[in-house]
């Protein structure tokens, strides 16, 4: 055997390393060969199971989400919403739930730059003490398209181009102004707010409207805000195009230094409450993915504080392994009518039953903290059994039974109707474009309103047809003339946003056709 004499104080300071078995292993240099130069044997069991839990090392990434990281803290009560909700981690102020948060781009894969422009992920699954609760969120109130159908669509037109592998900008805005719902998002994502500086220098949403109901049963429509308290900081176009070269892990190493040095990244949770009867007659459809309820309507009240103090001990195994999913609700909180939510709700279980396995709610990083009395049994990697309990409900053997008055709150009334694929119900202001003009016009400042040009136009100019620019320009010029004139200009096409020529015409029907326009 040629395996250097290790000392004894070597060992003394270092493990020894084991098979998964947790045998000792001879080697961590040389395989088993016979003689220095003859050949490798096979029953080097050791090497060989090393090579192939190798080649076994990755469970397939998320299809979007894929880059991201994440962090462990806590969400405290700072104000009493009892009145609201009878939801258990909200009960008294002061009362705190443990936390895991994981941030994440949405079309990159695992290596892609963290400082692209994309809209961000903001999940968290806090432990409550009713089981898990996962808000699975970005960092925008609202989103592209409002209807589950049209969502993987959607991802495709971010993802790559089937026969070069490359992503196009050009597919992009052939998929949006096709799809002008996405005005408002778009809008967004081309401001400054695309490139956040920091996960910490960012907002949350819970984007969707969800419902709370209280101890006597009264129901609530509600939206969640997190408030980034360190304040929204944003990186141009230029600095975040720099930074994708200089360090494309920026947002994750950002994150992990600043709780390693003691940093504690911080969220206020403000949350818009709309009484249940005033959503019918709203002027906007509440359950409408692409429009947030202004806050002049119902302004957001606090609720709570999340801090993130602790980073993950094992990357792979807390912020790669975390499975959320919007399903996941608790006792005092529950859906709505929103059609991308209920999409949502069996899309994420899906997922991860794929990616990770039938029992990715056992891992460590996916169980609740509390105790598990679930009928669902056995598969692949099974750790957490139920003992000789019996597997089939009702039974007559003391075994669990559910409780209709302690489970989640899924339901609402819906007016009877044909069986049909609809559009959403129209409210008196709903309008593909209002929203991202009352934001354009009304929010944004000089330098936002510039930037969101410049942004545009470097977007939209690198390999996007003219005919697809065209539309681009109309698409702008609903949500406001002056805007589309702008991004006309900078296309180098002033002449578009007139509508003069027949094909900018052509171009502009075809937007106008697919909106909805109030
Ligand atoms: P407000 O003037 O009350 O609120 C405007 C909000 O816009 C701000 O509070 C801020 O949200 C957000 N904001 C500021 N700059 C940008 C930007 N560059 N990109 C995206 N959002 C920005 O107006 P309204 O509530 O009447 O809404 C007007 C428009 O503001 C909406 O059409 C929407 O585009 C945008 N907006 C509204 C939100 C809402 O929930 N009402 C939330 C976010 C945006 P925040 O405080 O969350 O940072």
């Amino acid at each position: 055997m040629t395996e250097p004499n290790l000392s004894t104080s070597s060992h003394d300071r270092h493990p020894v390393t084991t098979t998964d078995s947790g045998i000792p292993a001879a080697s961590d240099e040389y395989s088993l060969t016979v003689g220095p130069s003859g050949p490798t044997v096979l029953h080097d069991h050791y090497v060989v199971q090393k090579m192939q839990h190798f080649n076994r090392e990755r469970v397939p990434e998320r299809v979007v989400h894929a880059k991201g990281t994440g962090a462990h803290g806590f969400f405290e009560v700072t104000e009493d919403v009892t009145e609201f909700t009878k939801a258990s981690f909200l009960a008294h102020i002061g009362k705190r739930t443990p936390v895991f948060a994981r941030f994440s781009t949405v079309a990159g894969e695992q290596g892609f730059p963290d400082t692209v422009r994309d809209p961000r992920g903001f999940a968290l699954k806090l432990y409550t003490d009713e089981g898990n609760y996962d808000l699975v969120g970005n960092n925008t109130p609202i989103f592209f398209v409002r209807d589950a159908t049209k969502f993987q669509d959607f991802i495709h037109s971010q993802k790559r181009l089937p026969d070069t592998g490359l992503r196009s900008n050009d597919m992009q805005w052939d998929f949006w102004t096709l799809s002008p719902e996405s005005a408002h998002q778009v809008a967004i994502l081309m401001s400054d707010r695309g490139t956040p500086r920091s996960l910490r220098t960012m907002n949350g949403y819970g984007s969707h409207t969800f419902s709370w109901i209280n101890a006597g049963g009264e129901r609530f429509w509600v939206k969640y805000h997190f408030k980034t308290v360190q304040g929204v900081e944003n990186f141009t176009d230029a600095e975040a195009k720099a930074m994708t070269a200089e360090d494309p892990d920026f947002h994750r190493r950002d994150l992990w230094e600043s709780i390693a040095g003691g940093e504690t990244p911080e969220w206020r949770l403000e949350m818009q409450v709309m009484p249940f009867e005033e959503a019918a007659d709203y002027r906007f459809n509440p359950f409408d993915l692409t429009k947030v309820w202004p806050h002049a309507d119902y302004p957001p009240i606090t609720v709570g504080r999340l801090v993130l103090d602790r980073n993950p001990a094992n990357f792979f195994a807390e912020v790669e392994q975390a499975g959320f999913s919007p399903a996941n609700l608790v006792p005092g909180v529950g859906l709505s009518p929103d059609k991308m939510l209920m999409g949502r709700i069996f899309s994420y279980h899906d997922t991860h039953l794929h990616r990770i396995g039938a029992n990715y709610e056992q891992l460590p990083i996916n169980a609740p903290k509390v105790e598990v009395n679930s009928y669902n049994k056995d598969g692949q990697m099974t750790y957490r059994h139920a003992g000789s309990q019996p597997v089939y409900a009702p039974n007559s053997h003391g075994g669990p039974q559910a409780d209709p008055l302690r489970a989640a709150d899924l339901g609402w009334t819906v007016a009877s109707g044909e069986l049909g694929r609809y559009a959403y119900e129209k409210h008196a202001e709903d309008d593909d474009f209002g929203q991202a003009g009352s934001l354009y016009r009304d929010v944004m400042d000089d330098t936002a309103r510039e930037h969101l040009v410049t942004n545009i136009v470097a977007h939209a100019g690198d390999r996007v047809a003219d005919e697809v620019q065209l539309r681009v320009i109309a698409y702008w010029a609903s949500v406001d003339p002056q805007l589309g004139a702008r991004v006309a200009v900078g296309l180098g096409k002033a002449n578009a946003s007139s509508s003069a020529d027949p094909s900018s015409a052509q171009a502009a029907e075809l937007v106008a056709a697919r909106a909805n326009r109030a």
